[in-house]
């Protein structure tokens, strides 16, 4: 806009050339300065305020004056009326092509320009009714190209707008759905990796953590030990007090083991009422000891008085991994030998696997 009224303002030098310094050119250029004037006094008003796109008479308003501004050259200069019809369509032109999104602004503006140049050709310059025609037909061409062409382009833009929103809402869509996914994700690993009845480690996720603790302490050179936790005549359990109560017990159980141990442990449900424990940094006479202790603290569970004639029990198997072992399988599976070897020889006990026993009486007898 301050360049289109600039180049407007620029041609008092032209009017100069023509009219020199007479009284009709200070008019025609009192007129520039004051059409100049306004029309920057409102370009700075726009960059004040910022964003005006929703404030149309600011739009308008220097429409109205810049057309004001080139309408008023026919009195004043009307021997200029040919090149002043250039003017004008290319103002009208520009009208349409610099100010989109305001088809209805620029169209009012246009048509104004058009008709008050008419109006002044026909009362100032003279004009004869046949150029008049010329000129209302040259207007009504230049207006709509202009007007088809502002009319595209909305058109164009809005389509364009729209499929930008769409992309956004989409966009959006596919966010919301990653962080479903990922929530599923997590959901799904957490059933995967926790019983659900107990809480404690999965079989699987225990064999993860216990064989990442048995690599290490390979690696440290630090002991290892192993339970295997099997309640005793469980199926008894259920058969007289009902799948519930003893679903009861096994929480009831591994909360024990969890209060009980160290949280350095890893806890796990093996099967249905059995448990595997990994304790890191415990030597074969740490894991008796511990075993013991919890061995003591099932059968000493509080239980509900409708339950009070069972005597609950369970066995431990204990194994402990050779120096430099890195099968958990084999582990476990001494570990097993030993739960029932326990399971022979009366339940309610724990035992530690062969190889312990035998360590251990070679020891006694070097003392
Ligand atoms: P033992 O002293 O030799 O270990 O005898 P047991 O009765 O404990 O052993 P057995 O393997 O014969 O029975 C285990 C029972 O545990 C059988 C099964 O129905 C029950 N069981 C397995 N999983 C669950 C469970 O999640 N909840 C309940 N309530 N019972 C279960
Ligand atoms: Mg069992
Ligand atoms: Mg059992």
């Amino acid at each position: 806009m301050a360049i289109a009224t600039l180049i407007f303002g620029m041609f008092a030098i032209a009017d100069y050339q023509i009219l020199g310094l007479t009284r009709a050119y200070y008019l025609l250029v009192a007129m520039r300065i004051v059409v100049v004037g306004l029309c920057l006094f409102l370009a700075l008003i726009m960059l004040l305020r910022g964003d005006v796109s929703h404030e149309v008479w600011l739009h308008a308003m220097p429409l109205w004056v810049l057309a004001t501004g080139i309408i008023l050259i026919v009195p004043l200069r009307p021997d200029s009326l040919s090149t002043q019809v250039m003017a004008v369509i290319v103002a009208t032109i520009g009208f349409y092509l610099l100010i989109p999104n305001l088809l209805t602004v620029v169209a009012f503006a246009s048509l104004y320009l058009s008709l008050g140049f008419l109006a002044a050709a026909a009362l100032f310059a003279d004009a004869p009714p046949g150029a008049l025609l010329r000129l209302a037909l040259l207007l009504i061409m230049a207006n709509g190209v202009g007007f088809c062409a502002l009319l595209r382009l909305e058109k164009l833009q809005r389509r364009q707008f729209s499929l930008l929103h769409d992309e956004r809402d989409q966009n959006r869509q596919l966010l919301k759905e990653i962080a479903h996914r990922e929530l599923l994700e997590e959901q799904l690993r957490r059933v995967a990796e926790r019983d659900s009845l107990t809480g404690l480690n999965s079989r699987r996720h225990f064999m993860k953590l216990a064989d990442a603790l048995l690599q290490v302490s390979r690696e440290d050179q630090t002991p290892f030990s192993l339970f295997m936790i099997d309640v005793d005549h469980f199926k008894r359990i259920n058969d007289t007090w009902g799948h519930s109560q003893g679903d009861w017990v096994l929480t009831r159980i591994a909360e024990i083991c969890t209060q009980a141990l160290r949280p350095t442990d890893v806890i796990g449900r093996f099967g249905g009422e059995e448990f595997v424990v990994a304790l890191p940094d415990t030597d074969a006479e740490q894991a008796v000891i511990v075993a013991e202790r919890l061995r003591r603290k099932v059968a000493a569970l509080p239980l509900e008085e409708a339950m009070s004639e069972l005597q609950l029990s369970v066995t431990i198997g204990i194994a402990v991994a050779r120096g430099d072992e890195v099968s958990l399988q084999n582990v476990i599976a001494r570990a097993d030998r030993a739960l029932y070897a326990g399971k022979r020889e009366g339940r309610d006990q724990v035992v530690a696997c062969a190889e312990i026993g035998a360590e251990k009486r070679a020891e006694d007898s070097l003392k």
